[in-house]
């Protein structure tokens, strides 16, 4: 009897995302996953792409007075 070998097993596993922590956001100072959508600044802080916008939004009205 021969036995076939390689029943690819790992293939289901590869299917699992590999989510990892970034950060805690700079904003909200809750933790980011890589399978969210986030940005990185220039001081290497993460913080969550919703809350760079709403940063971003609340700079422009400041300055826009
Ligand atoms: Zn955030």
């Amino acid at each position: 009897m021969i036995r076939k070998k390689g029943k690819k097993t790992w293939a289901s596993s590869k299917r699992q995302k590999m989510v990892r922590t970034v950060g805690n956001c700079l904003h909200c100072d809750k933790e980011i996953t890589n399978d969210m959508s986030f940005i990185i600044y220039a001081t290497k802080k993460p913080s969550h792409y919703s809350c760079y916008k709403t940063e971003a939004e609340k700079e422009q009205n400041a300055k826009s007075r």
